[in-house]
């Protein structure tokens, strides 16, 4: 039997923890992490401090935090050789900045069965162009949504809610054998610097879990290589009536002939599965410098380089078009972890057998993404991710199956379990 979804005062308790969990504002600020703060924003101290609090009444040892990382450890229970395996699992505090985390209002639909949900801001849940919700629907699961004024924060706060449950669920059944258990909620994880300072003395676990996925049975081991590109235009400036005979060079007109130049069949929103991109992100100068941010993403380093020569080509393009100059500079971000992965197929062979237990059909697909686990796998602990239950991510269409999350949590629990 299913601990957690096939046991009702189980999944009430998750959903309560998943509510007071998003209700706590622990939005993350990309810029600020850019520069070099971290955490980058003080209220994710106030989602850190929230969950000490409550490991420590759970009577999880060794809670601390450290860094903004809230760490905790739940010993085995047991003798023998599989009460001294160690896993870790892992889930982030923080919600993505593009859309407000803040005053979050959750909207619960108990035993959902698929009329339209209509919420502020015009914000409408509508199972025909809904599939996942469909599903929901059709199996009367309890769907949470936001007011439609904010995002919900189920990325990740369903991963921190499933981990405490299933937490929880062994210290009140000490007749389940279990082995080590250690968990670490990070900050900034939206910012991509997830990892930057992560305890990694603390962990002896030596594979984890990232709770941190979508639809249920998402098992994801695979993510992009991930670099980061700044391209700086040089211009000249002066008075516009002024101008011409090469007295000015427009920066900005250097960056409009780049963007343009940049081929529309590898953006994000017109690519899928395996294909790449290339994601301009921001603008920002004047006449005299202007520079532009890109994503860059890949599943091999072969494309990688493929895509770090079409921006280098195309900004000297622009640069040279408009007699001007410019600077391009790249940083990695992540890697792929499925090489890392396949070196330790145990891993991955564990996690499909607790899928089967809870009775969810396993769905592996790369992320299109990175995750903390991918920094983590880097590191040399290997760490797939899994579904929450979580849909429509930082937006202010973001929904929530409670029933989804409640697998979740068995699945941990199988994991564990001997
Ligand atoms: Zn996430």
């Amino acid at each position: 039997m299913n601990k957690i979804s096939e046991n009702k005062e189980y999944t009430k308790r998750l959903l309560e923890r998943f509510v007071k969990y998003v209700k706590i504002w622990s939005e993350s600020d990309g810029n600020a992490a850019d520069q070099g703060v971290f955490p980058s924003t003080e209220r994710q101290w106030d989602m850190a401090e929230l969950l000490e609090e409550d490991m420590k009444a759970l009577g999880m040892s060794e809670v601390q935090v450290k860094d903004c990382y809230v760490y905790g450890r739940l010993p085995a229970n047991s003798d023998g050789e599989a009460a001294k395996d160690s896993v870790l699992f892992l889930a982030h505090m923080d919600t993505v900045d593009e859309v407000t985390g803040k005053d979050v209002k959750p909207q619960i639909f108990e035993n959902y069965e698929g009329s339209e949900i209509k919420l502020n801001n015009g914000v409408v849940h509508n199972p025909a162009n809904d599939q996942a919700l469909a599903e929901a629907a059709k199996n009367h699961e309890t769907i949470i949504t936001t007011d439609g004024t904010t995002l919900l924060g189920g990325d990740d706060k369903c991963g921190i809610a499933a981990i405490l449950t299933a937490i929880e669920y062994l210290q009140n059944h000490k007749e389940e054998k279990h082995c080590n258990i250690e968990v670490i909620f990070s900050p900034d994880e939206e910012t991509g610097h997830g990892m930057d300072k992560v305890p990694l003395e603390l962990i002896k676990s030596k594979y984890a879990c990232t709770v941190d996925g979508g639809n249920i049975g998402e098992l994801e081991s695979e993510c992009f290589n991930a670099w980061g590109a700044n391209v700086t235009f040089i211009g000249k400036a002066c008075h516009t009536g002024d101008a011409k005979k090469g007295r000015m060079v427009n920066a900005v007109s250097m960056a409009g002939k780049f963007l343009s130049l940049l081929p529309h069949t590898r953006t994000p929103e017109t690519t899928e599965n395996y294909e790449g991109f290339i994601a301009p992100m921001e603008v920002a100068g004047s006449i005299d410098t202007c520079k532009v941010q890109l994503l860059l993403r890949s599943f091999t380093p072969e494309e990688i380089e493929l895509e770090k020569k079409i921006v280098s080509d195309c900004a000297e393009a622009a640069a040279i078009s408009f007699n001007g100059k410019v600077e391009v500079n790249f940083r990695e971000q992540y890697k792929n972890m499925k090489e890392k992965m396949t070196q330790h197929p145990e891993v991955l062979e564990k996690l499909r057998a607790a899928f089967r237990e809870a009775g969810v059909a396993i769905v592996e697909k790369p992320i299109r993404g990175g995750t903390d686990g991918s920094r983590l796998t880097e590191m040399g602990i290997p760490c797939p991710n899994i579904f929450t239950g979580g849909h429509k991510y930082h937006s202010r269409y973001e929904w929530v199956s409670l029933n989804q999350m409640a697998k979740a949590a068995d699945i941990l629990i199988n994991l564990v379990r001997f």
